[in-house]
């Protein structure tokens, strides 16, 4: 089954609500950052998070990076996305292996920490950002989701994120669910809706036993008309490319470049997001230097 994300209305348009699996955009993220388990399920989570808050906050080419910087042994995880299903990410520390938690899961709180904070930078094509910034709550990630558009959005809401990794590394299942309470949502609804989410299995169970993203809200909703408004494919994308290191290496400048080619008769620039290598031998850089006197030495 290839990830997506899927949108629908609940109760009357009262609630809205997002389901995704995310397996292979999780599973991507593993193998190029070579991440150990908890930091697997914490980069995961993360970038489960992103893409259920960029898929129901932005439009057109708006993006988002989410920031989150606990004290805790995984370090900084910093994520984009965009509003297309497009997400990349990074985690200071990829090799973080925890024993499991008390209740035998994996301790993402443990890697991410439960000080610090969690940032939302939001580019909606305007002259300035939007930024919020909340302290993290949890280091679950997925109650640090929830406060954060509970206290810097105003949307009351409820997140969950998981990720099954399996006994090589590799990861099992991966997706989560993110469902927004409108204004005008009865006590009522609002009430069987926390009944109902109290008794749900890790979504990433349910990924992993077979269930869609639709299977997966019917399950939340159960008895209720579920109005699916639309499918959209996620994935792990990264927009790096040579020309983009090519343009940062020409703001080191001259002496810089000059250093390299003495020093080390090239350089490797390597992206933080995707771990992808770029290598520029001496000839490369002294192309870049010449771009940087016009060709005049
Ligand atoms: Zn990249």
């Amino acid at each position: 089954m290839n990830d997506y994300l899927t949108k629908a209305l609940v109760y009357g348009g009262s609630i809205r609500a997002y389901a995704l699996n995310a397996t292979k955009t999780v599973s991507e993220a593993q193998k190029r950052h070579e991440t150990w388990h908890t930091s697997s399920a914490a980069l995961g989570r993360a970038l489960i998070g992103t893409l259920l808050l960029s898929n129901s906050s932005l439009k057109n080419d708006d993006r988002l990076t989410v920031k989150i910087q606990g004290d805790g042994p995984a370090g900084a995880i910093i994520i984009d996305g965009d509003a297309k299903g497009n997400v990349k990410g990074y985690i200071q520390n990829p090799h973080v292996s925890l024993d499991s938690n008390e209740y035998g899961k994996i301790d993402v709180r443990g890697a991410v920490g439960t000080q610090g904070i969690f940032t939302v930078i939001k580019d909606l094509g305007l002259k300035e950002p939007f930024s919020g910034q909340v302290p993290i709550v949890s280091g679950e990630l997925g109650e640090d989701f929830t406060y954060y558009l509970a206290a810097s959005e105003q949307i009351p809401s409820a997140v969950g994120l998981s990720v099954l990794v399996d006994k090589d590394e590799s990861i099992k299942a991966a997706g989560g669910f993110m469902i927004q309470v409108m204004p005008g949502a009865s006590e009522e609804v609002i009430g069987n809706l926390e009944e109902k989410l109290a008794k749900m299995p890790p979504i990433s169970d349910l990924i992993a036993a077979g269930n869609t993203p639709e299977e997966i809200l019917e399950l939340i909703f159960e008895g209720e008309s579920i109005m699916f408004l639309e499918e959209m494919p996620v994935q792990f994308t990264c927009d790096c490319s040579k020309e983009k290191f090519s343009k940062a290496m020409i703001t080191l400048g001259y002496q810089e470049l000059q250093a390299m080619i003495d020093e080390d008769h090239g350089a490797e620039a390597v992206c933080s997001f995707c771990n992808e290598k770029y290598q520029f031998d001496e000839a490369g850089l002294v192309a870049l230097q010449q771009e940087i006197t016009g060709g005049n030495e």
